[in-house]
């Protein structure tokens, strides 16, 4: 399958062209069309599933119609980390290139008074952490009254970052009317009452894990008995059957203070 039938636009379908993909993943083959739609999305999906494009190409495509006003985004992304909030920002420069598209980034460690310029002239595609947009909206810079789009991506990241109350926030400052995508790899209850609540009758799109061990990599699962010093001499005696060819290893624990007590033990043991 291409992207070709996803109703992407033209200026869309050359950027993507461009950025040399030609087979859409399956969250993209699945929830395009849905988003051009105007349906709200329910996506469940991890990084590194191409989810970042499965919303950025069809809002691009959404937005050639329409202009920004003054302080009235009409769109938001909501991020839990700015440097998640800037790779979107790269995804919406290099797929928009051709497009005279204002977007903005409302994230912590920049000055407020250069956002807030940005947002005086208008934004297109606004992308943000909970906590930096709701600075300025209580600021009284920003209304979210115009948002015709909202994304939350990373949903469970917000909710390990304790995001949720601000996400609920955010959710009833912005049109009961607007469109919703909701990205999120689990769904934990506390992310299915999000949904519940600020979801409208969603498409639920569900992704499978991508294989993310290496090919060339050979893994094996070596059965010890439950002590911790048998599980040392069995880590011995791999290396000693590995020796001949092993030159460099890295062991893992699971607390600071095994990674002492392994490390002691093999010094011992006269290991490098
Ligand atoms: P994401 O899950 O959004 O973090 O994307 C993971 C990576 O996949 C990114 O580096 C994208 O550039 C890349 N990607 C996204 N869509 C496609 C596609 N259709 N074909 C090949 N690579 C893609």
């Amino acid at each position: 399958m291409s992207f070709s039938h996803l109703g992407l636009s033209d200026k869309v379908l050359a950027a993507v062209a461009a950025a040399g993909y030609t087979t859409p993943t399956p969250i993209q083959d699945q929830a395009i069309p849905h988003v051009l739609a105007r349906r709200d999305v329910l996506g469940i999906a991890q990084t590194g599933t191409g989810k970042t494009a499965a919303f950025v190409l069809p809002m691009l495509t959404l937005l050639e119609k329409g202009r920004a006003r003054a302080r009235m985004p009409r769109t938001l992304i909501l991020e839990p980390t700015r440097e998640l909030a800037a790779q979107v920002k790269e995804q919406f420069d290099k797929y928009g290139a051709g497009q005279k598209l204002n977007v903005a980034l409302l994230i912590g460690g920049v000055s407020f008074g250069d956002q807030d310029m940005k947002l005086t002239r208008g934004v297109d595609v606004l992308i943000a952490t909970p906590g930096r947009l709701l600075d300025h909206t209580e600021r009284g810079g920003l209304l979210l009254t115009g948002v015709e789009l909202l994304v939350i991506d990373e949903a469970d990241r917000m909710l390990d970052m304790g995001f949720i109350p601000d996400i609920e926030r955010i959710c009833k400052l912005v049109p009961f009317t607007r469109q919703t995508l909701f990205f999120t790899a689990t769904m934990p209850p506390e992310i299915r009452r999000v949904t519940d609540q600020f979801l409208h009758n969603p498409a639920r799109v569900e992704v499978a894990r991508p294989a993310t061990t290496a090919t060339n990599i050979t893994q094996e699962l070596v059965e010890i008995p439950a002590n911790d010093w048998a599980k040392r001499e069995a880590l011995r005696r791999l290396i000693r059957e590995a020796e001949p060819t092993l030159n460099n290893a890295i062991v893992f624990c699971n607390r600071k203070r095994d990674v002492d007590v392994v490390a002691k033990s093999l010094t011992k043991h006269g290991f490098d």
